[in-house]
Order: structure tokens, then C-alpha cells, then sequence
């Protein structure tokens, strides 16, 4: 027997729509990449995103075709998150951090029709452009009078004239929710990279779970800033879970450093931020030296890689802000685990709460998790057994997108459930921890380090900025771990003084060899150390005992 409750298909229109109905007065502000800030309302961006839906049709562009984007969080782009897929196309955003080459292949892949850019993002569409044969219209993110005649771009558009010119009306059409509605590319660190492929209804699932007061614990009265990018897994679905929840929306633009960071948060009155620790770590690195306070922020999320505990003392020892770490991946759309505390760890003492807090958390409703030993065989949740983590739920990938030109579908599931890559323990109360991706854990000697905790110390270091555990290759033990350091500036450590420091910290097998000091550890697109170039970078490197 069927429920007798009425059938509404989820979409993401509903969600924009929701919001200027409830919360058209919220405000959404944004620094631009013209240098001011811009501040408008939910009403103003629904009314904007139904325009460019015309503009859409106009252009003949077809139900379930791609327009990507290239650009910073700001109000256009999430114009685009709701005109683009509540009207029935895919929006693909694009990670400007990738190569050109990799832009273009990307966008071939996807078959993109329209791309829309930020003119920060100019001379890279300049260098691809003729590459990309499938895009019939490029539109320059700006006002008419921003675009240059002599941008050697065929017929480059401007975004706010194709907007004027069409009226704020329009009806969204009633799609089946498991409709596509928007696409990201993984990193791939290996490889060609593959392209998750939303639909209306996982990101509406998303955007519903990630609100929940154990999660994201999002509200109409909040001022949430994602410094996480809207051109990686959709800012975590903060634009989606904002309009849900009709929370003021703050987006910093292109201005990333630490100052910037810090002044829009006071400017915006902002209670609520999410980053990656590389981000979190400019601000920190802006306030310590200037003896600044935060007047509103309250907590922020930190995933994308293991936050250290260092960072998360400092923000709540130091700065009166609750750090949520969160956990998840392209794949997942991206949310899997959060931070947050139970009960029954109120009562704890700091130090113990900190063990709780450095995991990664526990699963939210909707995602399963599992870990497995290599035999695919279930292993216990008791909070040291580590295993590969494995995934489902209706926001995680069933399949890749394939684009045209491939033959072979690429269908990563093993018995239903999605390999993370990850190696992780699960504790007794469901709290999560990775110990590593499964390709970076150190095997010495017949166990496992994990080189997060490795780096984890070292980080601790007053004068250590950032750090980097890999594997080294050693005929008696198969791997020892060596720590790649790059120096805060004007702070010293020697090789000797960081090696003492791991004393009571780690198992003395588990101490590095080596400490190698150098300016720059190589990072990739999404602002996670790349371990594969920086094994390039020490490629003629020696253990001591083997030189
Ligand atoms: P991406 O798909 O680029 O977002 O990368 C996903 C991967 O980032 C995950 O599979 C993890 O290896 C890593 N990751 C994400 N969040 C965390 C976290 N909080 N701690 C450790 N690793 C993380």
C-alpha cells in the first residue's frame, strides 16, 4: 500500500524560490572581484537567477546540457547555482587552480556549452579558449563596460547585459529530482580527473542534513562565511543549506588572505565560517602578530584535510570559536562525518575533549559508513582497528560521468558501497578518524603510521608553519617516515629540536627519520598537500642510515 501523502518532485529552484518568499529581506554580500562589496538580497537573487534562466532559453541551451562556471564565491556565481540547475541545466563548476591543459580537458569532457568567468579568470580562458570546441558562448562575469574590446575572445559576452536585457519572470519547470543538476571534478592526483554528477535531489537531501543542529546547526539568524570554494564540491552546499535556512550569506570574492578574511568577518558580523586549515591557518597567522578579536564569529568548520589539534586549540583556547571538523570528499557531495560533541563528552576535561575533536566525527543521517580489512571483511568499531573506509547514501556517487568519447563506464561501487580511499578508525560511539589516505600511510616494519598524526606534531612546533609525512622506501623495514617542514617566517628549529619534540609524543618507531627542511611544500587545486609532487621534489632524497 502507497502512502497517500502528495508527491513533490526535490528540487533546487524550490530552495531559492523558499527563500524569497521567507527571507527576501536577507541579505547576501559579497566582495567583488571589482574591488568594492556588494550587498543584495535573497529576493534580488531569485529574481536575477530566474533572468539568467532566460537568458538560458534565449541561448538555446538544452535541458540537462552543461554551463560551467570559473569564479569566486560571490552573488553571480550563486545566481548561477540556481538559475543554471533549477531550470534543467548542470551547472559544472571549474577549479581555476587546475592547469590549463586539465581546464580544457575538463570542459571537452563535460561538453560544457556556456562558460561564464570571473575576469580575474581572463588570461586563462584566453590560453584555452580554442580548445574547447564544444562552448559556443563565453560570458565575462561583469558589467558590459568591464569587458574588453581586445580580449581575443570571440564574441565575449557581458553577464550583466545578457541579465538586463531579460524580464524577472519565469517559471521553473517541474523536473524529476533525480535529475542532474551539477557536476565537479576530483582533483585527480592520478590520472584524468572524473566528474561527480549531483542531482536535484541529492543536494536537496544534502542541503537539508547539513543544516541539522548536529551538523552545520544553521539559521535564518546566522552570518555564514564559506571560504570554501564554490568552484570545489559547491562550497560544502552552503549556498543550498543558506537559502533553506534563509541565513545571511557572506562571500569573500577573491580575497583570501588572512587580512581580508579577517575584516569581512567583523565588517559582516559573522557568527559562522568554513575552510580548509590552510585558510584558517592565514587568518590565525594575521591575528597572533596583530593581537586581533573576533566580536561574532562563534564557530567554524575546518575539513577538507585533518585539521591539527594545534589549530583547534587556538581557536578555542585563544579566540572563544567552537571548531566543527568535518570530513568528506567530491564524491559525497562532499558531507560525510561531523564534529560534534555528545553529552556525554560535556562533562570531560579538555584534554579529552581534544581526542574527541581531533576526529573527523560521526556520520550524518544519510550517509553509512564502514571500515573493511583488505579481505573486504567488516572490522570493529572500537576506536583502533583501522580499515578502509567504505560509504553510501543517497548524496554519495553510484557512478562517474562519462562525457562523450569514453567507452568504459566507471562504476567504483563494491557491493553498493563507495571506497573512500581513506584509512580510518571508528570508535564505539560512531566518531570517525582518518588515519590517512591509503596511498600515503607509512608502512614500516609491518605496521602502519599514519602520517596525519606524524605531521599533527610537528605543526604543534612554535616555529613549524606547515609539514608533510611521506613514506620513504627502506630495505629493512619497507618504509620510514621522513617530515617535510617549511619554517614560519623569522622562526627557527633545527633537524635535532624537532625530533626531541616528538619524544612522549608518538611511539619511538614511529618518529620520523628525518626532518627536511624546505620554502614550499607543493599544493594542489584544492589546497591539500601533494604528496605525489613533493616525493618528485625528494626524489634523489636518502634515508641517514642508508646514505
Ligand atoms: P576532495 O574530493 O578533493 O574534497 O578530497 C576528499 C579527500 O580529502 C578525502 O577522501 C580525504 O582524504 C580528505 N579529507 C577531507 N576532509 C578531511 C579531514 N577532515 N581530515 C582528513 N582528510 C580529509
Amino acid at each position: 500500500m502507497l502512502g497517500l501523502m502528495q508527491r513533490q518532485e526535490l528540487s533546487i529552484s524550490s530552495l531559492i524560490e523558499f527563500a524569497e518568499r521567507h527571507h527576501g529581506e536577507g541579505q547576501i554580500v559579497s566582495r567583488r572581484v571589482e574591488g568594492d562589496i556588494h550587498r543584495y538580497t535573497y529576493k534580488e537573487c531569485a529574481q536575477r537567477s530566474r533572468q539568467l534562466a532566460n537568458v538560458l532559453d534565449t541561448f538555446n541551451v538544452k535541458q540537462g546540457e552543461r554551463v560551467a562556471s570559473i569564479a569566486w564565491n560571490g552573488y553571480r556565481h550563486m545566481e548561477m547555482y540556481f538559475g543554471v540547475s533549477g531550470s534543467g541545466r548542470v551547472l559544472h563548476t571549474i577549479n581555476p587552480r587546475m592547469a590549463p591543459e586539465q581546464i580544457a580537458w575538463v570542459m571537452s569532457h563535460a561538453q560544457d556549452q556556456m562558460v561564464c568567468f570571473d575576469m580575474t579568470f581572463l588570461p586563462i580562458v584566453k590560453a584555452i579558449h580554442s580548445k574547447c570546441p564544444s562552448v559556443k558562448h563565453w560570458v565575462a562575469l561583469c558589467e558590459a563596460d568591464k569587458v574588453p574590446s581586445d580580449s581575443g575572445i570571440p564574441n565575449l559576452l557581458s553577464y550583466e547585459a545578457l541579465l538586463v536585457a531579460q524580464p524577472t519572470t519565469y517559471t521553473w519547470p517541474e523536473l524529476d529530482e533525480n535529475t542532474a543538476s551539477s557536476m565537479c571534478y576530483t582533483s585527480g592526483t592520478t590520472g584524468n580527473p572524473k566528474a561527480a554528477l549531483y542531482s536535484h535531489r541529492s543536494t536537496v537531501l544534502h542541503a537539508y542534513a547539513a543544516a541539522l543542529p548536529d551538523v552545520m546547526c544553521l539559521s535564518s539568524r546566522d552570518s555564514i562565511l564559506p571560504v570554501v570554494p564554490m568552484f570545489h564540491v559547491n562550497a560544502w552546499g552552503i549556498p543550498y543549506s543558506a537559502a533553506l535556512t534563509g541565513a545571511k550569506l557572506v562571500f569573500p570574492g577573491p580575497g583570501m588572505d588572512g587580512k581580508s578574511i579577517y575584516d569581512l568577518i567583523e565588517l559582516e558580523r559573522v557568527t559562522y565560517a568554513a575552510g580548509v586549515p590552510t585558510i584558517w591557518q592565514m587568518l590565525l597567522g594575521h591575528m597572533e602578530p596583530n593581537k586581533l578579536r573576533f566580536s561574532t564569529l562563534k564557530r567554524t568548520v575546518i575539513g577538507g584535510s585533518a585539521c591539527p589539534p594545534a589549530m583547534i586549540a587556538a581557536f578555542n583556547d585563544q579566540y572563544g570559536v567552537e571548531v566543527l571538523h568535518a570530513w568528506g570528499m567530491t564524491e559525497m557531495s562532499p558531507l560525510g562525518t561531523l564534529c560534534t560533541l555528545k553529552n556525554k563528552h560535556l562533562t570531560m576535561s579538555e584534554a579529552d575533549k581534544m581526542k574527541v575533536r581531533l576526529k573527523q566525527g560521526r556520520a550524518i543521517y544519510g550517509v553509512d559508513m564502514k571500515i573493511v580489512d583488505s579481505a573486504g571483511q567488516e572490522l570493529p568499531w572500537d576506536g583502533k582497528t583501522y580499515g578502509d573506509l567504505l560509504v553510501k547514501g543517497p548524496w554519495v556517487v553510484r557512478e562517474y560521468f562519462q562525457g562523450v568519447g569514453d567507452k568504459e563506464p566507471v562504476r567504483p561501487l563494491i557491493d553498493g558501497w563507495f571506497p573512500t580511499g581513506d584509512v580510518a578508525t571508528i570508535d564505539a560511539d560512531g566518531y570517525m578518524q582518518i588515519t590517512d589516505r591509503s596511498k600515503d600511510v607509512v608502512k614500516s616494519g609491518g605496521e602502519w603510521i599514519s602520517s596525519i598524526d606524524i605531521e599533527n606534531i610537528a605543526v604543534a612546533h612554535p616555529a613549524v608553519a606547515m609539514a608533510a609525512c611521506i613514506g620513504m622506501a627502506h630495505p629493512k623495514w619497507d618504509e620510514r617516515p621522513i617530515i617535510a617542514v617549511v619554517k614560519k617566517p623569522g622562526q627557527e628549529v633545527t633537524r635535532e629540536e624537532l625530533l626531541a619534540f616528538y619524544q612522549d609524543k608518538a611511539a619511538k618507531w614511529q618518529v620520523p627519520d628525518d626532518v627536511v627542511f624546505l620554502d614550499a611544500i607543493p599544493m594542489g587545486a584544492t589546497g591539500k598537500m601533494q604528496k605525489s609532487k613533493l616525493r618528485e621534489v625528494l626524489k634523489d632524497y636518502k634515508l641517514p642510515d642508508l646514505r
